[in-house]
C-alpha cells in the first residue's frame, strides 16, 4: 500500500561554479568531436519508483511506508517519442546507452517504446533494474533489442535484510527475476554495494547467489547521501573494509561465484593489496595517465532533461541546447577535463573514488 509522497533530493554538493575559479575562461580547447560508436550516455527514463530503498541516492525524505509506482514527487519521465527521440537524433550513434539513474525504468508508462527508440541510436544497451516488475514478456521484448547486459540490484544475503533495506520490495519477486533472467538467455549480473549495516547479511550473499544461479556479482561501496544518513546507513570505515573484503572473497570462492570489485571501491594502495590476494577489479578504459577519463567519453541525462555530468555528487543542470556540444561538451565536462588533464584533481573526484 502506498503512503505519503517521498521528496526528491534537491541539494547536491558540487556545481560548475564550485569547480571553476574563472567562469569567463575559454575552455573550447577541451571540447571533443562527434564520432559514431565512441560515446556512452547514461539515461534516466523516470523518477518514478516502486520502492523506497533506505539508501536511495535520489530521495531526500520519505516516510516509513512503501511508495507505489509513481509516488515520487515531483514525478517526471522522459516523454517519448518527442523528447527522447529528438535528443538522440542529434547525437552520433553511441557506443552504449546505460538506462539507469533516478527511478526504476520499468515504472515508465511507455517503457517498451522508450527502449525501441533507444535501440535505434546505440550499439548496445545496459539496463539497471530492481527486478520487481520483470516479466517473461518484457524480457522477450528486450531480447529483440540491443540489450547487452541487465544489471539487477541487491545488497543483502537473506530475505529479511533484502526487504528491510529495499523497503517495499519482495524477496520472492527478486528470486523470480533471477529465474526469469536465467531463462531469458540475456547476459546479466548483480550489482550490490556495501555499507556497515549490510556487512553481516552480505556474507550470506555468495551462498544465496549460488542457489539463485547468479553467475557474476560486482560490488561497490555505499555513496552516503542525505537519505542514507537519515536512515542511519553508513560507509564501512577503511580499516574495517579490507579484512571484510578478504572474508567476503573467501565466501565467494567457497560458493564458486564470480566476484568483481568496482574500481571505485577504495584507494589504489588498498586495491593493490586486494589484487595481490587474487581479488578481481572491473576493468576501466585506459586512462592515459589521467586520474579519470570518464568526462571524455561519457555523461548522463536525467528524466527532466538535465545533465548530470558523471559520478560525483553534482547538482544537475539545464542542458544549454540539445546537440552534441550541448550534451558532450557541457561546461561541467569542459571544466572537469581541464582540471584532470592539468592533474588538478578536484575534491569531488577524490570523494567519488573514495580517496578521502
Ligand atoms: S529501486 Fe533504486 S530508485 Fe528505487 S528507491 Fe530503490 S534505490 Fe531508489
Ligand atoms: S572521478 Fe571525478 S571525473 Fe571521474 S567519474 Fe568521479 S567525479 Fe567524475
Amino acid at each position: 500500500m502506498s503512503s505519503g509522497k517521498m521528496k526528491y533530493r534537491t541539494e547536491y554538493e558540487y556545481s560548475p561554479e564550485s569547480l571553476e575559479s574563472n567562469p569567463a575562461e575559454d575552455l573550447s580547447g577541451f571540447r571533443v568531436a562527434p564520432r559514431d560508436h565512441v560515446y556512452t550516455l547514461g539515461l534516466s527514463l523516470t523518477r518514478k519508483c516502486n520502492l523506497n530503498c533506505r539508501f536511495c541516492y535520489y530521495h531526500e525524505t520519505g516516510d516509513s511506508e512503501t511508495a507505489s509506482c509513481g509516488e515520487c514527487s515531483p514525478s517526471t519521465e522522459t516523454d517519448p517519442p518527442d523528447t527522447l527521440a529528438r535528443m538522440l537524433e542529434v547525437l552520433p550513434i553511441l557506443a552504449c546507452i546505460n538506462v539507469s539513474l533516478e527511478g526504476e525504468p520499468l515504472c515508465h508508462s511507455r517503457f517498451s517504446e522508450c527502449m525501441e527508440i533507444i535501440t535505434r541510436h546505440t550499439d548496445s544497451i545496459i539496463l539497471t533494474t530492481n527486478g520487481q516488475l520483470l516479466t517473461p514478456e518484457i524480457l522477450q521484448h528486450l531480447k529483440s533489442l540491443k540489450i547487452c547486459r541487465i544489471v539487477l540490484s541487491c545488497e543483502a544475503g537473506d530475505p529479511e535484510s533484502y526487504e528491510h533495506f529495499r523497503k517495499g520490495a519482495s524477496f520472492r519477486k527478486f528470486r523470480t527475476a533471477a529465474e526469469l533472467l536465467n531463462e531469458s538467455g540475456i547476459p546479466w549480473l548483480v550489482y550490490g554495494f556495501l555499507f556497515r549495516e549490510n556487512m553481516a547479511s552480505f556474507l550470506k550473499y555468495p551462498k544465496l547467489a549460488g542457489e539463485l544461479g547468479i553467475g557474476k556479482t560486482v560490488i561497490g561501496r555505499l555513496r552516503e547521501c542525505p537519505y542514507s544518513r537519515k536512515n542511519s546507513l553508513h560507509r564501512i570505515p577503511d580499516r574495517e573494509l579490507l579484512p571484510y573484503l578478504e572474508e567476503l572473497h573467501k565466501e565467494f570462492v567457497r560458493n564458486g561465484i564470480a566476484l568483481e570489485y568496482d574500481p571505485y571501491i577504495s584507494a589504489p594502495e588498498n586495491t593493490e593489496l586486494l589484487r595481490a590476494k587474487g581479488l578481481q577489479f572491473t576493468d576501466v578504459p585506459a586512462n592515459e595517465g589521467l586520474f579519470c577519463n570518464f568526462p571524455w567519453y561519457c555523461t548522463n541525462i536525467l528524466s527532466d532533461g538535465k545533465i548530470f555530468p558523471c559520478c560525483g555528487d553534482f547538482q544537475p543542470r539545464e542542458v544549454r541546447e540539445y546537440s552534441f556540444d550541448g550534451i558532450f561538451n557541457s561546461r561541467y565536462l569542459l571544466i572537469l577535463r581541464r582540471l584532470l588533464s592539468e592533474n588538478r584533481v578536484p575534491e569531488v573526484c577524490l570523494k567519488c573514488r573514495n580517496l578521502i
